[in-house]
């Protein structure tokens, strides 16, 4: 599904549109004019259909995950062995957990408890996996992202500024979504403190689009998600949380 001259949706749930496994994240491909990067990976089934939607050839070819838990990381490692030469990339500590499929610090154990996911539901490592840093610039050759460090949901969550000459999109993960919407969740990483400062600072961005991980997406005007959740915290609240 195209969204705007360089993003596509390639992978969406039953959070979302339901274009592939229930439990995938939106995930996103971004092309450039040396490379392309994928934006999250899914929980893994729909991992070949991914595979199939990236351009062929030579060129750079990153995975840019947003943090671990199963339904954006759990699919990296199958894309890594369909896709030689990936670069997958993820913000530590969730990094280490990902390499390692370290399910309880990924919350997956309880997830498999919650029936978020099915009691089969195995969290495969990716041990290629390498850290990306707040502030890291990925050039794919006329657009470029840059690594924002947003935890609160989890740690090591990465949201990720897509500069475009069609507009400045934000990949959001499950950060912040449509409405101004959060995902506090009680699992051991999720921290309010944490939180509302990722969302007070990503609320200082100038953006047109914002790309979640779940959920609507906004092609415009989409700053105001940003600044909403922002006033709550702000006020000393708590935004509408969602999954
Ligand atoms: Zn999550």
């Amino acid at each position: 599904m195209r969204l705007t001259d360089h993003v596509e949706l390639v992978a969406s749930g039953a959070a979302g549109f339901d274009l592939t496994d229930p439990l995938d994240c939106h995930v996103y491909l971004v092309r450039g004019e040396r490379g392309w990067a994928l934006v999250d990976a899914g929980a893994g089934a729909s991992a070949a259909t991914i595979a199939a939607a990236v351009p062929d050839g030579p060129g750079e070819r990153h995975l840019l995950l947003t943090h671990g838990h199963a339904d954006h990381a759990g699919g990296a490692a199958a894309l890594a062995e369909l896709l030689p030469g990936l670069d997958v990339r993820a913000a530590e500590p969730a990094r280490a957990w990902i390499a390692a499929g370290a399910e309880s610090m990924l919350s997956v154990d309880r997830g498999r408890a919650a029936g978020v996911y099915p009691a089969g539901y195995a969290f495969p490592p990716c041990p290629s996996v390498r850290p990306v840093a707040d502030g890291e610039r990925i050039d794919l050759g006329g657009v470029v992202l840059h690594a924002i460090a947003t935890p609160g949901h989890a740690d090591g969550h990465v949201c990720y500024l897509l500069d475009a000459p069609e507009g400045r999109a934000l990949f959001s993960g499950d950060c912040v979504f449509a409405g101004g919407r959060i995902s506090l969740q009680n699992l051991h990483d999720s921290r309010v403190p944490e939180y509302a400062r990722s969302v007070a600072r990503l609320a200082g961005l100038e953006i047109d689009a914002l790309l979640p991980g779940h959920h609507e997406i906004s092609l415009a005007r989409a700053r105001r998600h940003l600044t909403a959740a922002r006033d709550v915290f702000a006020r000393g609240l708590l935004p509408e949380s969602t999954t």
